[in-house]
């Protein structure tokens, strides 16, 4: 069965708010069963409204929309679904009461708009708002289920979960939708394409969303099934055949970040690590820090954005930097082994970049970025070349320097970021 959400609220339509209501929907959505084929973005105008609501009547079999109830003239989704029905509103003394109940236990009196709160589509089920004012509406009309939600966010939530879900829950869909989720690191979204996209055509029922960000690649194989063993068995099958395409570039099958990865091999091998950061800015140390219980394995850092501070901090000589440039081989090797040995760290971590815009040469263009780590053998390092602005050079940056320690452990012999 197909589903359709609507987002009604014309701040949705500017460039300062984002509907995310529909992404939870989605969510929630798939775990009774039903596949969202269309959402759509609406102002509230009621002409576009009804053409919304009248074209997700064409093709869903359940639509839900949020926003658009409140008590003020924009807030017109009763008013619109209503006229498209043919049903009429009327004034629901129940709705009426606990919206003044619930004016009163906040000490205020019920501004007399939000009487319009209480207006109810002929027919409708009332649903209960445990967080705020605005009921929402359930509607059983022309073959189809019409699921009207405020766009309060966590009100929006709470009403999915409490009342919308458990009644979604008896249609009985027996299809349900089946995930994985692959993280990747160190290569770049259209080499994971180029690995894996020959497994699509031999699991046609499943369908594969690749994301690419500067935390990672990540491929989210999906599978709608009615049998969970079926399902789950060939979920796994692919998995692990993407697994070996990707061979040391995958970092996890089901969703744990690299953080995580990373944690866990320090753990294990009960090392701590200190960071030597430049280009990035102390974003390596705070993705060190993320996870509670980072205090275990992660000493600290320093970020050393100046030479003086490399030389000062770090002991990177100052000749060293003179002659090779602070961006260099040679730098980020001394910052790895300096970090490491003025901390007594396990690991030390060293990062040196040219972020940009500015500070390229002919020999040195933006998005050249050194990265080394250091153990008790010393250090070593690979140059890499990084594209994109200083944010994401940056981002990847502190993601190829994580990802290098996950690869001191894994793969010793490919000492590569
Ligand atoms: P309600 O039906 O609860 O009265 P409304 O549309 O009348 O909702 P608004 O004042 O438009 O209420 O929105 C309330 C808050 O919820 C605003 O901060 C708005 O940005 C947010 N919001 C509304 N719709 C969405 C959405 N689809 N995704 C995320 N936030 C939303
Ligand atoms: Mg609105």
């Amino acid at each position: 069965m197909k589903a359709e959400i609507i987002a009604v609220g014309s701040e949705l339509l500017t460039p300062f708010r984002l509907d995310t209501n529909s992404l939870f929907l989605t969510s929630e959505l798939n775990q009774v069963g039903l596949r969202v084929a269309h959402k759509s973005v609406v102002g509230d105008t009621p002409d576009e409204m009804r053409s919304s609501f009248e074209h997700a009547l064409e093709r869903a079999d359940v639509i839900v929309s949020s926003g658009g109830l409140g008590p003020t003239d924009d807030d017109r989704t009763r008013q619109t679904v209503a006229d498209l029905l043919g049903r009429k509103l009327y004034r629901d003394e129940e709705v009426l009461r606990s919206i003044h109940e619930r004016f009163r236990r906040f000490g205020r009196a019920m501004p007399e708009i939000n009487e319009r709160q209480a207006m109810v589509i002929e027919g409708a089920t009332v649903l209960k708002n445990p967080r705020g004012t605005a009921p929402g509406l359930w509607l059983e009309a022309r073959g189809h289920i019409i699921v009207l939600l405020p766009g309060v966010p966590q009100e929006l939530r709470a009403l999915m979960e409490i009342e919308v879900k458990p009644r979604l829950l008896k249609l009985g869909i027996p299809e349900r939708l089946y995930t994985r989720e692959l993280r990747i690191s160190g290569i770049f979204e259209s080499d994971v394409e180029q690995r894996v996209s020959s497994l699509y055509a031999q699991y046609p029922d499943t369908e594969t969303t690749i994301l690419a960000a500067p935390t990672g690649i990540q491929l989210h194989p999906r599978l709608w099934s009615d049998n969970p063993a079926k399902a789950e068995a060939t979920l796994d099958e692919l998995v692990k055949r993407m697994s070996l395409a990707l061979g040391e570039h995958l970092v996890s099958t089901r969703g744990e970040s690299l953080e995580q990865v990373v944690a866990q091999l320090l753990t294990e091998n009960r090392a701590t690590i200190a960071v030597a950061e430049s280009c990035t800015g102390g974003l390596l140390a705070e993705r060190l820090t993320s996870l509670a219980g980072s205090s275990a394995y992660f000493v600290g850092g320093v970020v050393c954005y100046s030479n003086e501070l490399k030389t000062s901090m770090v002991g990177v000589p100052a000749e060293l930097i003179e002659s090779k440039g602070a961006v260099s081989s040679e730098v980020a090797l001394a910052l790895a082994a300096g970090i490491r040995k003025r901390t007594g760290a396990t690991l030390g971590l060293g990062v040196t970049g040219i972020a940009g815009p500015s500070g390229a040469t002919p020999e040195k263009p933006v998005g050249l970025v050194h990265i080394s780590i250091a153990d008790e053998h010393g250090p070593r390092e690979t140059p890499i070349q990084l594209p994109g602005d200083r944010e994401r050079i940056r981002q990847f940056s502190a993601q190829r320097a994580l990802n290098l320690v996950r690869r001191y452990y894994l793969f010793p012999t490919l000492g590569r970021a």
